[in-house]
């Protein structure tokens, strides 16, 4: 789960904001984040062993929210952590296949804290971060944006608000993953938030909470939906959001700097 704020500017009026409680209690040392950081550090006697650079590829970077000693909502027959954690994995291997290049905060069920994770998710020079959340409430998929106000880019960023300069651009990579996700047929609901792991984030971010599935038949209740803990589910949340991270490759909206 994680905390929302109801700010809708961009947001179609069609849509609902869900009233989400505060689960994530996530801290953000104070520091600066550099743009430019490893160009020109090796001396030139050096460049001419070293190896050619690889191609660059389109990189993703996924974050598994919670972990370890962290274990986020407790819902299902599992703690959040083990649902971000599968999601995350479903993910990674979908756009490996499909040749990105994937950077991961977390493999296994370790405790990373959100310096870490951001650390990490900066350093890969991403065009795309997605969080992965989980929720008991709510149907189909949350998309979070920060509600940090658009800035311009600059060459240094305090690090809590980096995203500013990106949120244009992450409300973009929110709508591919809406589109995608309503295509497959799942329910979506655009929000903001101030969470810091999306608040701090040097690319193109978007937090997805994944909820259960919208019952066919709402009347009788969620009888017919599929749990955030059906493997069949996950799996169709996991190739709407490759399919939607396709479509930003493809459309070239990628570009890391905004
Ligand atoms: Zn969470």
């Amino acid at each position: 789960m994680l905390s929302g704020i109801p700010i809708s500017r961009l947001i179609p009026p069609a849509y609902t904001y869900p009233l989400l409680r505060s689960m994530d209690a996530m801290r953000v040392g104070a520091g600066i984040a550099f743009l430019a950081l490893s160009a020109a550090v090796l001396p030139s006697t050096l460049d001419a062993q070293a190896p050619p650079a690889p191609a660059a590829r389109f990189l993703v970077v996924i974050d598994a929210a919670h972990g370890g000693e962290d274990l986020g909502g407790r819902f299902g027959n599992q703690p959040e952590k083990a649902y971000t954690l599968s999601l995350s994995v479903r993910l990674r291997s979908l756009l490996t296949a499909r040749g990105f290049g994937v950077v991961t905060t977390r493999e296994s069920d370790a405790t990373v804290n959100a310096d870490r994770r951001i650390e990490i998710a900066n350093r890969a020079n991403a065009q795309a971060c997605i969080s992965v959340h989980a929720a008991e409430s709510g149907t189909g998929v949350h998309l979070f944006v920060s509600s940090l106000p658009p800035a311009e880019a600059a060459r240094f960023h305090p690090w809590q608000t980096a995203q500013s300069a990106f949120v244009m651009r992450s409300n973009a990579l929110a709508g591919e993953l809406n589109a995608a996700l309503k295509n497959s047929g799942i329910t979506v609901t655009l929000g903001r938030t101030a969470l810091p792991m999306i608040d701090s984030l040097m690319c193109p971010a978007v937090a997805v909470e994944v909820a259960p599935e919208q019952p066919a038949n709402p009347d009788e209740g969620a009888q017919d939906a599929a749990g955030i803990d059906d493997p069949s589910y996950q799996a169709h949340v996991a190739e709407a959001l490759a399919a939607a991270l396709v479509e930003w490759r493809a459309d070239g909206m990628g570009g890391r700097r905004p």
